[in-house]
């Protein structure tokens, strides 16, 4: 094994760096082929000793994206901001140890699923089933042999990535490929409490396609399932901020969610959903709207979260405002703010 001199004392003054030379990606791998070839995956190295780090630096540095941290504490931060897909933790450090971090790490919804492998020192007692109990998914001994420690460490990032393709789809509504009730749910809470924090508006749009079962009875069910994908396409595509999520509800009917948006911003979003399935022109023998094409109705309501209210309250609003669009003749909006009155 040929062990390159580690970088002179100066270039550790950052604690961390992303060293030069490599690229990668942040997002996690569409699938599991070639997940090496087509990604370097994210690998951060914790150790108090440079040299330790400068080691397993070459060992991964051609095909990784590699981060390092020469203290626990830097290597807590380094998780939070890039979200490394493993990290390879030293265990005996001074000023947190290895367990520590860990426990740490996995007490952080952000940084628990990230695996961690213990790296121990061959002459120190090390208490593996306690590395287990700390939430470690292996251990790999110094010095390092490189040929075993790349192993471990590819095992480890394939069980990784097949668990985010995992978590991903759970999210995932199963015919239309956008967000399913679940995750819309879970993203509302979150930024409810975001826009609490931060005093700004929450928006909420309900679409729903109308006369939908009239069209799955006279084009059939399958005819059906092609339109609704074309509709979630439309709509995901007129959402065009980070943060806004677009998810199917149950059924025919949508729901957009849109952070940091007033009514009057709102209104205008639902003005261009409306507009955007008008646009797809998917014929419609049964819809008794002028025109004969797929329409949706859509219930628009915002609010600026306080103690006084809860999402709940605004969901029913969209709802009811979704209820008054459809009752005001369909392929339309109807909104109103969530208030006390
Ligand atoms: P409205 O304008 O009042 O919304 O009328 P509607 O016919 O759309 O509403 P209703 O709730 O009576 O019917 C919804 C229909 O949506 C029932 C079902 O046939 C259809 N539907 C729900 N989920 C799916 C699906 O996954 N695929 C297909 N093809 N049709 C679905
Ligand atoms: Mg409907
Ligand atoms: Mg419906």
């Amino acid at each position: 094994m040929t062990v390159s001199t580690p970088p002179p004392e100066n270039s550790w003054h950052l604690d961390y760096a992303q060293l030069p030379g490599t690229t990668g990606t942040a997002t996690a791998p569409a699938g599991l082929d070639g997940i090496f070839e087509q990604t370097h995956p994210k690998l951060l190295l914790v150790d108090d000793q440079a040299l330790n780090i400068e080691v397993l630096h070459q060992i991964f540095q051609a095909d990784h994206e590699v981060f390092m941290a020469t203290s626990g504490t830097r290597a807590i931060e380094v998780c939070r901001t890039h979200r490394p897909d493993l990290i390879l933790l030293d265990v005996m450090m001074p000023d947190m140890s290895g367990f520590e971090v860990c426990r740490a790490l996995k007490s952080d919804p952000l940084t628990q699923d990230i695996p961690i492998i213990f790296v121990t020192a061959q002459d120190t007692a090390f208490d593996e089933a306690r590395g287990f109990e700390e939430g470690g998914v292996d251990f790999i001994s110094k010095p390092v042999n490189p040929a075993v420690v790349r192993a471990r460490v590819k095992a480890h990032l394939t069980i990784k990535a097949q668990a985010d393709l995992l978590r991903g789809m759970a999210l995932i509504d199963g015919l239309t490929g956008v967000a399913n009730r679940r995750h819309f749910n879970d993203q509302l809470d979150e930024q409810w409490n975001a826009a609490r924090r931060s005093g700004s508006d929450l928006a909420v749009i309900m679409i729903d396609v109308d006369y939908f079962k009239n069209f799955n009875d006279s084009c059939g069910h399958e005819q059906g399932d092609a339109c609704l994908r074309a509709i979630a396409t439309a709509l995901a595509g007129t959402l065009n901020r980070g943060q806004d999520l677009l998810a199917r509800y149950g059924g025919e009917e949508f729901v957009a969610l849109l952070p940091n948006t007033s009514l009057a911003g709102a209104k205008l979003k639902a003005e261009a959903l409306r507009q955007a399935v008008l646009d797809l022109k998917w014929q419609h023998p049964s819809s008794e709207i002028a025109g004969g094409v797929v329409t949706v109705s859509l219930g628009v309501s915002a609010v600026q979260p306080g103690p006084a209210f809860t999402s709940k309250d605004l969901m029913i609003a969209a709802d009811r405002q979704l209820y008054r669009a459809k009752r005001n003749g369909r392929n339309q909006f109807a909104c109103k703010a969530v208030s006390l009155a």
